[in-house]
């Protein structure tokens, strides 16, 4: 389980395991808190540039 905190006050919202997207509006404090979940994608691009030999 991930505690999910408030950003401001540091007041214990709630908890959740499996989550994608979380809004929680703080009740201590009023801070609007949201969680994404990132998804870590990487993309390789195969960025090789070879000298073009020009010619005219
Ligand atoms: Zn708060």
């Amino acid at each position: 389980m991930i505690d999910f905190r408030c950003d401001k006050c540091n007041k214990l919202l709630g908890k959740f395991r499996e989550c994608r997207e979380l809004e929680i509006k703080c009740p201590r404090c009023g801070e609007l808190n949201q969680y994404k979940a990132i998804e870590h994608k990487i993309q390789s691009k195969p960025a090789k540039k070879k000298w073009a030999a020009v010619s005219f």
